[in-house]
């Protein structure tokens, strides 16, 4: 291979398709650092440069969504490419590249974070977008990662003020889109946080670990190229999803 490294371009990568985040809390930074602790390579597609601080996102400039298709491609075309991880896509037009990459590329698996807003609470999609996302992109992925406020909004509910209202978001989501849909419960209270499995014919499954105290941006990033990570090596989907657990509760200073 011309100018190329062969034996890297075979082993297995996630493409990780995100915003920059210039404070290094979350997006890219964030997939890369975790895909690489946990062993794999990563290649990206860059939907958006950010500039944020840790409290506030000052400024928005999303890429053409004809050169996020193009970035997926290349990435594709140059790596051994085992998983997708998607992060904030931002643009109805990003949406629909990405969905077209998807389609082309159904045998690779797809884990979308549906990155809404940041955790200082700018908002990192267009109105309009979400529905898209719902229609156009939930439908592909191998499951989809949204947090309480996330889940409603793809709903259309207010956010479920309990674990089985949010079971019923979640049950309806899954079978309205034919997807696997883990909802995470870090925006819930008490002193477990659980998180719940909902998949199209499957009984559905709760994953709990003790609340931290601790609180991180970026860790929807974490949990999702985590859990693309494992898949990409060939897990099944629980076991990928308790993994990732795992390390997000590890990174966020629980015991080994
Ligand atoms: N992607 C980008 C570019 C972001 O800036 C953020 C939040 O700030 C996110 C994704 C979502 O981060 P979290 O993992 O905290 O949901």
């Amino acid at each position: 291979m011309a100018g190329g490294d062969g034996s890297v371009a075979m082993t297995p990568h996630v493409l990780i398709v995100a915003g920059s985040d210039s404070s290094g809390g979350a997006g890219v930074t964030r997939d890369v650092e975790t895909i690489a602790a946990l062993g794999l390579r990563s290649c990206v597609a860059v939907t958006a440069v950010t500039a944020q601080t840790h409290q506030s996102v000052e400024w928005i400039e999303h890429m053409p969504p004809g050169f996020v298709a193009a970035q997926m491609r290349a990435a594709i075309a140059a790596n051994c490419v085992k998983a997708i991880k998607i992060g904030m896509l931002g643009t109805t037009g990003a949406v629909a590249e990405a969905a077209t990459v998807l389609r082309d590329h159904s045998d690779i698996p797809g884990v979308l974070d549906p990155v809404l807003a940041s955790s200082s609470g700018g908002a990192l999609i267009v109105e309009g977008a979400v529905a898209a996302l719902r229609r156009d992109l939930l439908p592909l992925c191998r499951v989809v990662t949204p947090n309480l406020p996330e889940l409603a909004l793809l709903t259309g509910s207010a956010a479920a003020p309990d674990e089985a209202s949010a079971f019923r978001q979640a049950e309806e989501l899954s079978r309205t889109v034919w997807t696997a849909v883990l909802v995470k419960g870090g925006h819930a209270h008490g002193s477990e946080a659980v998180d719940l499995l909902v998949q199209p014919n499957r009984p559905p499954l709760r994953f709990m670990a003790p609340r931290l105290a601790r609180e991180m941006r970026g860790t929807g990033c974490m949990l999702s190229s985590a859990i693309a990570a494992s898949l990409a090596l060939g897990a099944s989907l629980e076991e990928s999803v308790r993994s990732a657990k795992q390390h997000v509760f590890e990174a966020l200073g629980g015991p080994k």
